[in-house]
């Protein structure tokens, strides 16, 4: 647990108005009374920081430090502007900076408005404080669901919320609760992967740690947590971010909701937007999604902010309305509670208080939108402390948090592969370290790292180690060569690979024992990591081949945001290590698991593809296994990945036995036995799937995941896991997104055992 550090000294204070109700609703209904339509319509908008730069060009050449006082007091004095969105223009700036840059932002709102409403401040700290210099930056989502350990999750999830209110930021842009299903799309790796179990449960957990448990974000070492992207984000038919879906309710309301309710009932105060349209409708624009669902169905209370100028993208990008007016009409009418506009506010203020006043929006909306508003900050304590004091923070970047990043890190990693016994690396082992992913904090980090695209890493991880910097630390200098083989360059805006000394890394192979090949990806987000292929690059490719041409054992080190396809390769290497996108303590956790110092236990969150036509999850029908029942057309499996869901090998063994099954009083009771048979200690996350053999309505998944615990075995120990299912989890969504709970037969599976049930 993360313990707030109380107050130590006077941080700048505004004036605290009493708008003195014993309850928060009377305190929001007293302000809102006084305040005017344009101040209503002001707390519904939210702006960049860069908007307040000064400089020729106040959207590129932003230095917080340099704000332009007279571009500030329009659009908060003015305009009353009630949320500023940091994105700094990429720059990350220490907790000091911060505090300076919020305070007098706002102090300028404070002295300029009557009714003294704080500006709430929200940021993308996805993994971590991810725009504040020194800031612990942990492994992304994606590897988090890989430790498949709640706390892990949810401890991370704590330390990100002290280090982000640290850097005086109350709001975070975070967790994506979207279902990562789709390794084509390129933000899977900011989710917990295509299980809608796992992101429900790691869902409930990392809210919580946002927020607190008892969701009291008025403690100052907590933050409101932002749910995103509602709903269906990560599915587009073209795999490509911002391209429309067509998803069926039943879809809907089984893969893609499930996360997303835990994230409601967790008490997430906010919720992100899904950019895209699903079955023809703009999200942002879509009634039955935004309201009747969310607000009426779920029976969300908080407030739901738009994503990246999506109301002017109605016009501009979606062409569903003729005008800025209309896109904001149709937006708010559908649910939006706050538009994150970034730049051009005037038109959707002006527009908006137009709207209201020609009865096209009605004044109930607004009041509405504002309520929620209002509540956030309220319930965050912003008016009687609207900023907080980086020296109220003494653990930021702390070797306690960093240790944590390091044990989550750790956890994740998973072993996929491992012939012959060459992990773990023998001690003096000669070994050649290549790849362009072995001497880059960046490709351990990933993304929405101190900059957006991850790119400004290497200015601030001097500190850290690459997986060759820790390797060399372990195994000595004298044992590791180090010839990069291929490397990213920077084409235009973006990176691609390129032969980097590929000869000279096949002739080092040859006087190698092991050859830890470091593959993968740069660093990504959003539309620049859009792909039209999926095979790893052409250059990895060819230096793989080659050096496993040489004979010598190959160990594959991959660090990615998504699972890139290897299996032109695949075969002849002997071992295949996953670090996912482990953060900055990524290095030293794949070097420990490398030699043994670290027992792995990672299984895999999403399922690993061998072809790029064949995205075929673990959750899918019968009609996709290669069926062996007589008199059926025996096709070639389509279901064949090149590792399944869940896969994920021990450097110890585990054997499973005497599965029971008990249904009582509507509650399925599993238990198993677990024993370590090896020589190490080690953890195991022990799964339980359910499989329906007949449902008349939908045709089944194969099987579904419904439980999973990690538990930590000593060599030779054995302990008893149990889960307790109610059986309303085992309903699938009919085509009306309604449960069906149909009575028939059924199987649970652990590891490889079965038992059968009725219902
Ligand atoms: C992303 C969001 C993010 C927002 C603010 C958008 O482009 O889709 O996930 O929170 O930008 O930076």
């Amino acid at each position: 647990q993360v313990h707030a550090q109380k107050k130590t000294k006077a941080a700048p204070q505004a004036k605290v108005v009493a708008y003195d109700s014993a309850t928060i609703n009377a305190r929001v209904e007293a302000l809102l009374a006084k305040m005017s339509l344009e101040e209503k319509v002001g707390q519904m908008a939210q702006i960049t920081l860069d908007v307040v730069g000064k400089g020729p060009n106040r959207f590129s050449s932003f230095d917080p430090l340099v704000i332009d006082t007279a571009e500030m007091q329009k659009a908060l004095v003015k305009y009353k502007i009630g949320s500023v969105l940091n994105t700094a223009n990429n720059k990350a700036l220490t907790p000091q900076r911060w505090w300076e840059v919020v305070s007098y932002i706002q102090q300028v709102n404070m002295k300029g408005n009557a009714l003294q409403i704080p500006v709430i401040f929200g940021i993308d700290a996805i993994h971590g404080a991810t725009y504040t210099a020194g800031a612990t930056l942990f492994p992304q989502q994606i590897a988090q669901a890989a430790t498949r350990n709640r706390e892990l999750v949810r401890k991370g999830a704590e330390i990100t919320a002290y280090e982000t209110r640290a850097s005086n930021t109350p709001w975070v842009f975070s967790p994506v609760l979207d279902l990562g299903a789709d390794p084509r799309f390129p933000r899977i790796w900011e989710s917990f992967g295509e299980d809608p179990y796992i992101g429900a449960q790691m869902g409930h957990e990392i809210v919580k740690g946002y927020e607190g448990e008892k969701n009291d974000v008025n403690d100052v070492t907590h933050v409101a947590a932002s749910i995103k992207h509602f709903l269906g984000y990560q599915a587009p038919v073209s795999g490509k971010d911002r391209t429309p879906a067509n998803i069926s309710k039943q879809q809907l309301y089984e893969y893609h909701l499930p996360a997303f309710k835990a994230g409601v009932e967790a008490g997430a105060h906010t919720i992100m937007i899904n950019s895209g349209q699903i079955n023809g409708i703009p999200v942002h624009a879509n009634y039955e999604i935004l309201t009747k669902l969310l607000k009426e169905e779920l029976g969300f209370k908080g407030l739901a902010v738009t994503d990246w100028a999506d109301i002017e993208n109605l016009y501009r990008r979606d062409h569903i309305a003729a005008s800025d007016k209309e896109a904001i009409m149709l937006a708010i009418n559908a649910g939006i509670d706050m538009s994150m506009i970034p730049y051009n506010y005037e038109p959707f203020c002006e527009g908006l208080v137009a709207l209201v006043k020609e009865g096209k929006v009605p004044q109930s909306r607004i009041d509405d939108a504002v309520r929620r508003v209002l509540r956030v900050k309220f319930e965050l304590g912003l008016f009687e402390k609207p900023v907080t004091n980086y020296k109220d923070y003494p653990k930021f970047g702390s070797k306690e948090f960093e240790k944590a990043s390091y044990d989550a890190a750790a956890e994740a990693i998973t072993l996929l592969k491992n012939e012959g016994g060459v992990l773990p690396l023998a001690k003096g082992a000669k070994i050649l370290v290549t790849g362009p992913n072995a001497n880059d904090i960046r490709t351990l980090d990933g993304a929405w790292s101190y900059s957006w695209q991850g790119e400004k890493v290497p200015q601030f991880t001097a500190q850290y180690n690459s997986i060759l910097t820790a390797l060399k630390k372990k195994a000595g200098e004298g044992n590791v060569t180090y010839v990069p083989g291929v490397s990213y360059k920077a084409n235009g805006k973006w990176y691609e690979e390129a032969p980097d000394r590929m000869a000279d890394a096949v002739a080092a192979a040859k006087n190698a024992d092991v050859i830890v090949m470091c593959l993968g990806e740069n660093s990504y987000a959003e539309k620049p990591g859009d792909l039209n292929d999926l095979y790893i690059g052409d250059d990895q490719t060819t230096l793989a081949q080659q050096l496993i041409a040489t004979g010598k054992p190959v160990v594959l080190v991959l660090t990615e945001g998504r699972p890139r396809i290897i299996s032109k390769f695949e075969q002849g290497v002997k071992s295949v290590v996953l670090g996912y996108l482990p953060g900055n303590f990524g290095g030293d956790a794949i070097a420990d698991v490398l030699y043994g110092d670290v027992n792995p236990s990672g299984k895999l969150p999403y399922t690993y593809p061998r072809y790029p036509n064949a995205l075929i999850g673990y959750i899918h029908k019968p009609s996709e296994e290669q069926t062996k029942a007589e008199g059926v057309y025996n096709y070639e499996a389509d279901y064949n990945p090149q590792y399944p869901f869940g896969a994920g090998l021990s450097y110890t063994t585990f054997e499973y036995s005497n599965l029971r099954v008990a249904l009582e009083n509507r509650v399925l009771h599993v238990s198993v036995d677990v024993k370590n048979t090896g020589t190490k200690a080690g953890k195991e996350a022990v799964e339980v799937y359910t499989s329906d053999l007949v449902a008349t309505l939908i045709s089944p998944d194969v099987k579904r995941l419904r439980g999973f615990e990690k538990i930590s075995l000593q060599a030779g120990e054995g302990k008893t896991v149990t889960f307790d299912i109610p059986v309303e989890q085992l309903a699938f969504a009919g085509v009306d997104g309604k449960p069906v709970l149909e009575p028939g037969d059924f199987e649970v599976h652990v590891a490889k055992l079965t038992a059968k049930f009725k219902l």
